[in-house]
């Protein structure tokens, strides 16, 4: 029976450490989307091993998690996703997770909420892409360090140090689009995009931003809308509009014609990273990455 006991408790204490670090020794954590994934890789570096549950042009709105994805986050030792309902079919799973005692938060739950910009079409809601204010992603950044260290206290010091790292690099990268957009006079500052995923970037930089699509890509656009937006596209004579990795051409394009339809000529001015980062190889592979082209494409295309 004491035998018995012994082995139990052995087993019981053996468990949480063991498990918690399977892999190389490496603590497994699980993000949703690769924007976020991009960022914990910065603040985790080598001392993590990192799954990211949605590839380069998946929308994270639509995404619903795959047995799969449900067994890499049973199997993970902290699970972070975006929050504010960025992963719109996940919340059960999410909460399914919470119920099994994982380590897991939502990397926006540490934004001061005043920052934060209303999901117009669902009250009581945020939206959800914050990432294009540098200031917010900031917060997030400190927030996925946080967590970090509560997996892994051992490491906090690296953890501190790659997280000062990255934020220093995201202070260089606002220069960057500030000093991109001194290109641009202050009227051609405007965006048209397949969805409303560039509001926070149109605050932080004084850019006007109309989506074709609302915050969420759920909400399919009306024909009203396409008209709506090509009579403000003529009658601020934007140059171009852009389409997104993440959302299907054809609502842009279907914009575009509409634009012609009244006999002005808007033009695709390329595609802009909006939920997800580019593909590996291309040189938006990472958060910073994307942030570059996509300002590198819009100054480019608007001038
Ligand atoms: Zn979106």
């Amino acid at each position: 029976m004491l035998l018995a006991l012994s082995i139990f408790l052995v087993l019981s204490v053996g468990c949480t450490k063991q498990e918690a670090q399977v892999d190389n020794g490496k603590y497994n954590v699980v993000v949703t989307t690769t924007i976020l994934g991009d960022t914990v890789r910065e603040i985790g570096g080598e001392l993590i091993n990192l799954e990211i549950l949605m590839g380069p042009g998946v929308d994270p709105h639509l995404y619903k998690a795959s047995a799969g994805d449900v067994k890499k986050m049973t199997k993970a030792d902290m699970i972070i996703y975006n929050g504010l309902h960025l992963e719109g079919k996940m919340g059960d799973v999410f909460e399914n997770m919470k119920n099994q005692g994982k380590l897991i938060f939502a990397a926006t739950d540490g934004v001061d909420e005043s920052k934060l910009l209303d999901f117009d079409a669902n009250p009581g809601h945020y939206d959800p892409h914050l990432w294009f204010d540098i200031s917010l992603w900031k917060e997030v950044a400190v927030r996925i360090n946080e967590g970090l260290k509560e997996l892994a206290e051992e490491h906090s010091e690296e953890f501190d140090k790659n997280l000062e790292g990255f934020l220093e690099k995201l202070t260089e990268l606002d220069e960057y689009i500030r000093n991109r957009i001194e290109e641009l006079p202050e009227d051609k500052r405007v965006l048209v995009t397949a969805h409303d995923a560039f509001k926070y970037f149109g605050k932080a930089y004084g850019f006007e931003v109309r989506g074709l699509q609302g915050i969420s890509t759920e909400a399919e656009a009306s024909t009203a809308d396409v008209r709506e937006l090509a009579d403000f596209i003529v009658e601020k004579e934007i140059k171009a509009i852009f389409v997104e990795s993440s959302v299907p051409k054809k609502n842009i394009e279907a914009l575009q014609e509409a634009v012609r339809a009244k006999g002005f000529n808007v033009e695709i001015g390329g595609e802009l990273y909006s939920d997800s980062t580019g593909g590996p190889g291309t040189e938006a592979e990472s958060y910073i990455g994307t942030f570059k082209s996509n300002i590198d494409t819009i100054v480019d295309a608007l001038k």
